[in-house]
Order: C-alpha cells, then sequence, then structure tokens
C-alpha cells in the first residue's frame, strides 16, 4: 500500500494556469493593441460536443481572450470543412484553430484535422504536429495528452525508467500521450482492442493511463500498489475509465474524474493558443 496517495489536482492547476495566462494576455494586448483569438468549429448538434465547445469559449473569455465560434451544419461535405478551415488559416486575427472531435461521419476528419495550418494547431491534432511532437520538435502539443503530462510534471512524479502502460491509442490521446511519456524516457506498453492479457500487462505498470472510452473498463485489481493511475474517460454519473474509488487509496497517486484530466485539457488548448498568440503577434 502506497504511504500516502497524491490527487493530482487538475482543478486546481488549471486554475492557476489560468491566472497566469490572463496576465500574458493582458501583455499581448498592451503591447499589440490586439486581442487573441481561438476560431473554434463546430460541426452538427452533438450535445456534448456542443457543450464542449461552449466550454472553451468560456475559457477563452476568462483570460481576456475572444472566441469566435463557427458552427456548420449536420450535412456540410469534407469539401465546405476544408474551404472554412482555408478562410481561418488565412485571416490574420486567428491564432488558434480548434476543430471539435467527432466530425458528422460524410466527412474526412483526418484531412479537415491537417487542414489546420501547422502554426494554428494550438489542439495539437495534425499529422505534422503529431510527427515533429514524437521526434521532439517544437509542436503544440495534443490538448489532453499535453495536459495529462502538464501535471505529472507539476507534482514532480518521476517518469524516467518507470514503466507506463497506456490503454488506447487513439491519435487525440492514447497515442500522443505515449510519445510524450516515451520522450521523457518512461519505458511505454501501448495496449489496445486487440491486446492479449491486458490485466497481466497492466498489473507491470508504474505508470497506468486510462483512454479507453469505457466506464470503469481497467478494474482496481489490475493495478499494482503504488502505481500512478491517469484516468482520461468521463462517463455519465462522473465515472472514469478506471475503477478509481477502488485504488485510490493504494496508488501513489491518481487524477480525480472530474476535476483531473478534464480542465486540464482545456487549460491547455488556452495555454497552446496563447504561446501562438505571443508568436503571431510579436508580444
Ligand atoms: P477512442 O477514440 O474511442 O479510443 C479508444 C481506444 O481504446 C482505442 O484505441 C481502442 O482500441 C481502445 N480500446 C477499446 N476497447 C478496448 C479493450 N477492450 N481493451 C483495450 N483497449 C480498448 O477514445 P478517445 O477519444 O481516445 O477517448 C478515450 C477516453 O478519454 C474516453 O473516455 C473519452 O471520453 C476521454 N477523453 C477525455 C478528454 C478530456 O478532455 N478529458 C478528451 C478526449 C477524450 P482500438 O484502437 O483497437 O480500437
Amino acid at each position: 500500500m502506497a504511504a500516502t496517495s497524491t490527487l493530482l489536482d487538475g482543478k486546481g492547476l488549471s486554475k492557476a494556469m489560468e491566472a497566469d495566462l490572463k496576465v500574458r494576455v493582458e501583455k499581448i494586448i498592451a503591447q499589440t493593441g490586439k486581442v487573441p483569438v481561438l476560431a473554434t468549429i463546430l460541426v452538427g448538434n452533438d450535445p456534448s460536443s456542443e457543450v464542449y465547445v461552449k466550454m472553451k469559449g468560456n475559457a477563452c473569455e476568462r483570460v481576456g481572450m475572444t472566441s469566435v465560434r463557427v458552427h456548420l451544419p449536420e450535412e456540410t461535405t469534407t469539401e465546405e470543412l476544408l474551404a472554412a478551415i482555408e478562410k481561418l488559416n488565412n485571416d490574420e486575427q486567428i491564432c488558434g484553430i480548434l476543430l471539435q472531435h467527432p466530425v458528422p461521419h460524410q466527412i474526412d476528419e483526418r484531412a479537415c484535422f491537417d487542414k489546420i495550418a501547422i502554426d494554428k494547431d494550438v489542439d495539437g491534432v495534425t499529422c505534422l504536429g503529431f510527427g515533429r511532437m514524437s521526434m521532439n520538435e517544437p509542436a503544440y502539443g495534443s490538448a489532453t495528452p499535453a495536459g495529462i503530462m502538464e501535471l505529472l510534471k507539476h507534482y514532480k512524479l518521476p517518469l524516467a525508467g518507470k514503466h507506463a502502460v497506456v490503454v488506447g491509442r487513439s491519435p487525440i490521446l492514447g497515442k500522443p500521450v505515449a510519445m510524450m511519456l516515451l520522450n521523457e524516457n518512461a519505458t511505454v506498453t501501448i495496449c489496445h482492442s486487440k491486446t492479449d492479457n491486458l490485466p497481466a500487462l497492466i498489473k507491470q505498470a508504474d505508470i497506468v493511463v486510462g483512454a479507453v472510452g469505457r466506464p470503469e473498463f481497467i478494474r482496481a485489481e489490475w493495478i499494482k500498489d503504488g502505481a500512478v493511475v491517469v484516468d482520461a474517460g468521463y462517463h455519465k454519473g462522473g465515472l472514469g475509465d478506471v475503477e478509481i474509488s477502488k485504488v485510490k487509496d493504494r496508488a501513489a497517486a491518481y487524477t480525480p474524474v472530474p476535476g483531473g484530466v478534464g480542465p486540464m485539457t482545456i487549460a491547455t488548448l488556452i495555454a497552446q493558443t496563447v504561446a501562438s498568440a505571443e508568436k503571431k503577434l510579436k508580444a
């Protein structure tokens, strides 16, 4: 059993980040007379996506930035969405572009993500951004994984030499977080739906990242005592992807759900937009 279990307070850290970002935004405005703008694109009427986009817009306002909301109908084609992104790419006022995932099935989401100009890819969704990040070159990281890494860094949790087991390999979460952990010299195992002996692999983990998208899929008994548990999942009823309530007392550290990874995702998106604004607006 871990001597003490540290709650990785994403909510608290994201508030502190926002306070710092507010000061940086004030400085940009004072020096350039320009207000940084994040463009959000929502396609269709998925209620969860609408909430996420609204939360991101609200976070912009809290730090003194503006968000421009582009809302396209459910039947939007790939070509129409590509054209909307191109317009934002060419708009000098826009410092960052967020295309809310997922888009309706008729749209080629990958093509649309990759249309986002690299210097405005503040949500870290392009292939180029992923490749650069993987090669340890400057790039905005995918927001949720970069937020997870910021949280681990803030609590000074050792990563080098540790065995990290990431459950999930999605382009926005599992795959990039695995590369970020590798860049910090963790030894990384990436698991997915075809993985054999998942419980045995998780049992070896010093760090477990749950990014499966199924409520409490990762069972408490699969996790060894003293592991660091990061739960990226969020489901109805406040459940994550890990059976966190049963493991938190014997984990070295864990992210609560809610209040762990979620707020860090938004704070990271805003932080990367401010960083882009500082470069673009030459503050
Ligand atoms: P996703 O695209 O659905 O990917 C899920 C991953 O889990 C896939 O790689 C899949 O494997 C794997 N998986 C599914 N069933 C499995 C099984 N039985 N055993 C092992 N692996 C399995 O989901 P996502 O977008 O990465 O999201 C993952 C979770 O994070 C969700 O709960 C989501 O709500 C949450 N999330 C949170 C935030 C936030 O801001 N807090 C942001 C994004 C996502 P295959 O590749 O083989 O199909």
